[in-house]
């Protein structure tokens, strides 16, 4: 039996707003364990009032913070980072608690990870942040002076930045956002996930521990419609940075629109995992089998359609089978788990109808199906929470829905190939760009092969990421990078300064 790690009753959260607690004036709704299904805490639901005032404190902080040098940012960064990691074990129980992520994803994907992108982007703030221009000799006219131009192109913060984030890893995704926002001079309002918001306002406890300048960071929770639509309609923000499904994405584009903000936004995707006819399966069945393995699949850049190629194909759906029939489903909290529930009632219903709307449409189910199926197979699985088995589908056809939409659970597509023109006409076909993958012996062929794929990164031979590559999509996977030294240029803007000497 599960048991729950956060002390009962529930404790009601305040919003962390100009480096204080603040009652949501729009009162407080409860937070779910996805696993035990019990209430892990109440969140506040904030007003426009209450976004008001972050926005108001995020704008207050910016005139000083912007103006305060690289070196005190990065030491606040830094501190951040060091808090981060002494309430660690006041976060993982928290975190996995709402998230319902298996306690090894909890422990080790979330305050490390959080941390050293706070750790990364402090030394980020130390980076050369001016760029000189080659002089330029100007002949002298009537009105002006000849001789030479000089200039540099300066980057400056861009302002106010609002965060609004998924729900998948939610302090990392933050800090992803917070860390190079902060480094670069801008404040921030975030907007968690309405789903699992508590480690998020649970980091203003952390920037109090920093002695970090109020204001500069603020949290307001509540739901899209409301929170997060206020925070993009603020005309005191200047930039919205977006993680989140590719739906909601076109929606902040458009109202954001009206204020001309500066847009970043990583939206879904639907990745493919090419596998050449020389390709080792001993390679690519695990890399693709992490759509299932990692976080039960709620992750934008799981390779979720294997594209094979004929020659190999009924072998890769073998072993594909064998790997998800040996995946342990079932309490998180267990140390020998790898998939545990998906976030809420409604997003398992909406994957197990994906799962039927395939069948109906001809696709033959492998491995998994739907959560009754699951049940009976599965004794292990406790008698509360929202699972999904590890579900392969066979037969499956570019044209099916399970095959162009993002599912975002633990489901993966097996489509053949006859050849190298159809691998990538398949692979191009969605709307998606983020992430995908190529397997194959010859990595000059899979080299040549990635430069056809229309999609931000491509893996080769591995589903590893590097920390430093620029991350983002091509088409309707957003617009904007960042990650690395690409994360500092996204949240500044350029500024030229031109004099003549
Ligand atoms: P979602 O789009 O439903 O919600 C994301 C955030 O947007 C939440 O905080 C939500 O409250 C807020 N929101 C909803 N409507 C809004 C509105 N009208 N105005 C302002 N904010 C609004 O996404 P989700 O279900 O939390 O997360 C899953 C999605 O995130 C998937 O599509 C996944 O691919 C994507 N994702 C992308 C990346 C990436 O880096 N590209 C990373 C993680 C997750």
């Amino acid at each position: 039996m599960t048991t729950d790690p956060v002390p009962s009753p529930p404790a009601t959260h305040r919003l962390f707003v100009n480096g204080g607690w603040r009652q949501g004036g729009d009162g407080s709704y409860p937070v779910v364990n996805p696993s035990t299904e019990q209430v892990v805490g109440h969140a506040p639901e904030a007003s426009a009032a209450d976004v008001e005032a972050a926005v108001a404190a995020a704008r207050e902080a910016f005139d000083s913070w912007s103006r305060t040098g690289a070196a005190e940012r990065a030491a606040v960064l830094n501190r951040v980072a060091d808090a981060l990691l002494a309430r660690n074990d006041e976060f993982v129980p928290l975190l996995q608690a709402e998230t319902g992520a298996t306690i090894r994803v909890a422990s080790s994907m979330q305050v490390p990870v959080a941390a050293e992108r706070f750790r990364r982007y402090a030394r980020g703030a130390l980076e050369a942040a001016v760029t000189p221009l080659a002089p330029y000799p100007v002949a002298a006219t009537p009105l002006a002076a000849g001789g030479l131009t000089s200039a540099v192109a300066v980057r400056r913060p861009v302002g106010v930045v609002g965060c609004i984030t998924s729900y998948n890893f939610p302090i990392v995704n933050l800090a992803g956002k917070l860390a190079p926002a902060l480094a670069m001079g801008n404040t921030v309002v975030a907007k968690p996930a309405p789903q699992d918001p508590l480690g998020c306002l649970k980091l203003g406890e952390v920037f109090e521990d920093a002695g970090a300048p109020p204001g500069i960071f603020n949290v307001v929770t509540g739901s899209g419609a409301a929170t997060g639509a206020a925070l993009v309609a603020s005309a005191e923000v200047d930039m919205i940075s977006f993680t989140g499904s590719t739906a909601v994405g076109r929606r902040i584009a458009a109202d954001g629109g009206h204020t001309m903000k500066r847009m970043l936004l990583e939206l879904g995707g639907k990745g493919a995992g090419i596998v050449l006819e020389d390709a080792d399966l001993r390679t690519a069945v695990p890399a693709i089998g992490s759509a299932w393995a990692f976080h039960s699949g709620q992750i934008c850049t799981a390779p979720t359609r294997a594209l094979v190629h004929e020659s190999r194909y009924e072998e890769v759906v073998a072993g594909l089978a064998r790997y998800a029939a040996a995946l342990a489903v079932g309490d998180p909290l267990s140390p020998s788990t790898v998939v545990g529930p998906v976030i809420t009632a409604l997003h398992r219903d909406r994957i197990e109808s994906y799962i039927a709307g395939a069948v109906a449409e001809g696709a033959r189910l492998v491995v998994g199906g739907t959560r009754k199926e699951h049940t009976a197979d599965s004794p292990a699985l406790p008698g509360t929470g929202f699972y999904v088995a590890p579900t392969l589908l066979a037969e499956v056809t570019p044209r099916m829905a399970v095959a162009r939409e993002e599912v975002f659970g633990p489901v993966v597509v097996v489509i053949p190939f006859r050849d190298e023109e159809e691998a990538v006409a398949i692979a191009n076909s969605t709307d998606f760009g983020l992430y995908d993958y190529v397997f194959s012996a010859d990595t000059a062929r899979a080299y040549a092969l990635a430069a056809r794929l229309r999609t931000g990164n491509v893996g080769i031979n591995t589903a590893q990421r590097h920390p430093e590559t620029p991350f983002g999509g091509f088409k309707q996977s957003g617009v904007g990078r960042d990650g690395g030294s690409y994360g500092l240029s996204a949240y500044s803007e350029l500024q030229s300064l031109v004099w003549q000497s």
